[in-house]
């Protein structure tokens, strides 16, 4: 790999001096101050980071995180590979990850979605992967069209490699302006945000999987890869088993994009799937903390999609605790709640706590699932039976749980 740039090496070096210190005081991992620091000194330091490597950025709504691990986990197998395992998905956080690995020939990129544009046109990543688009908490239909119709520019005219989910119509649109597609059926669980197409605004004719408007020739693209239940097929016809241990349909989907993008490395499917079986859980989802016999598995659910792939995880059996909380990074406005639903949870042990338990509580009332109200999560947990249970938390929900039980077993 050649040498940085002089200043570029002193923006990299402080940079990562900033983050060790950030974390020796405490103050979390240190990804986003180091980035900001490193591009503080050198605003033109990502370009210089990304140079020389082969670099996949990973965006969607949901499961960008995972997709990423997934990603970095099957590229190992050839090499060291740059990686913002933290989920810092903006370019401070991508500086941080490309210094802390200078000489890593590979680079797999969690990227915010709004900030995809500008992160492909620095880095002029050789890859990106687009899985879904849906509402967040704070979005509604026409902002995520507005996303889509970025990447459609950010894509036009670049040769990158995109693989895309072309079960969702909105990522279709907004890949097909990409020079070179390869199309993966991922599934789409969540399609409240796409019965119209982006193209035209016509009504799109759904069948199964496919999908194409009545309007205008906008349609499903024909896959090269395919999530058929716990298998994938690949562009050959050979179908693999996934058994990964990740749980969930949505984590067989983002699998199946992982594989996709491993082949667009060269990485062929054989030695890319022994790698996914060995991601267990990724930044604390689908672990399980431990308080007297109680053994609590955490699903994060951020949005209506998440919530949905939440609940397809859950296990029926099992009594389940929810816990909202509405604080900057959940977005303040909790009407999402009314977005989902929640009816599948009837018939089971229902306990919700969260700072906003009581817009949960209200939600689930109209729904007719019966619940209880706790006041925090350890009377949640404190009220359950010795043995499992699952908890789904929204952001910060999720993080206080985490570091209030410490250590996850
Ligand atoms: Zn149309």
């Amino acid at each position: 790999m050649t040498q940085l740039p002089l200043r570029a090496q002193l923006a990299s070096a402080l940079g990562r001096s900033a983050a060790t210190l950030s974390r020796m005081t405490g103050r979390g991992d240190g990804s986003v101050i180091g980035g900001r620091v490193g591009l503080m000194l050198e605003p033109d330091l990502l370009r210089q980071l990304a140079r020389d490597r082969r670099l996949a950025l990973i965006s969607a709504t949901n499961g960008k995180t995972t997709t990423t691990r997934l990603i970095t986990s099957a590229l190992l197998e050839m090499g060291e590979v740059a990686t913002n395992a933290f989920g810092a998905n903006m370019p401070a956080g991508h500086v941080s990850a490309l210094s802390q690995h200078k000489d890593a020939p590979y680079g797999v990129l969690e990227v915010d979605e709004k900030y995809l544009p500008e992160v492909l046109d620095t880095t002029g990543a050789g890859v990106v992967c687009l899985m879904n688009l849906s509402r967040d908490q704070m979005d509604r239909a026409a902002e995520i069209w507005l996303l889509a119709q970025k990447w459609r520019r950010a894509l036009s005219g670049k040769p990158t490699h995109v693989i895309a989910n072309c079960d969702d119509p909105l990522v279709t649109w907004g890949a097909s302006t990409a020079a070179k597609v390869t199309w993966v059926s991922g599934g789409q669980r969540w399609k409240e945000d796409s019965w119209c197409c982006p193209e035209c605004g016509g009504p799109l004719d759904r069948k199964d999987r496919h999908w194409a408007c009545r309007e205008c020739t906008f349609h499903r693209p024909e896959p090269q890869w395919i999530l058929d239940d716990d298998a994938v097929i690949d562009p050959r016809g050979q179908r693999w088993v996934l058994d990964i241990q990740l749980p969930g349909a949505a984590n067989r989907s983002n699998a199946a994009m992982a594989l996709a993008v491993a082949e667009a490395f060269g990485l062929p499917v054989e030695r890319a799937l022994p790698r996914l079986r060995e991601v267990t859980s990724v930044a604390g989802r689908y672990t399980t903390v431990e308080r007297d016999g109680r053994h609590a598995r955490l699903l994060l659910a951020k949005n209506p999609a998440g919530w949905l792939e939440a609940f397809d995880v859950a296990d029926p059996a099992l009594p389940i605790i929810l816990s909202v909380n509405a604080q900057g990074p959940d977005g303040r406005d909790t009407s999402w709640l009314w977005d989902v639903d929640y009816r599948i949870l009837r018939g089971r042990p229902v306990f919700v706590t969260g700072e906003r338990r009581l817009d949960l509580a209200l939600r689930l009332d109209v729904a007719d699932v019966p619940f209880a109200l706790a006041e925090t999560f350890s009377e949640a947990l404190a009220a359950q039976p010795p043995g499992r249970v699952d908890v789904i938390a929204n952001y910060t929900a999720f993080q206080q749980i985490r570091s209030e039980f410490g250590r996850a077993v």
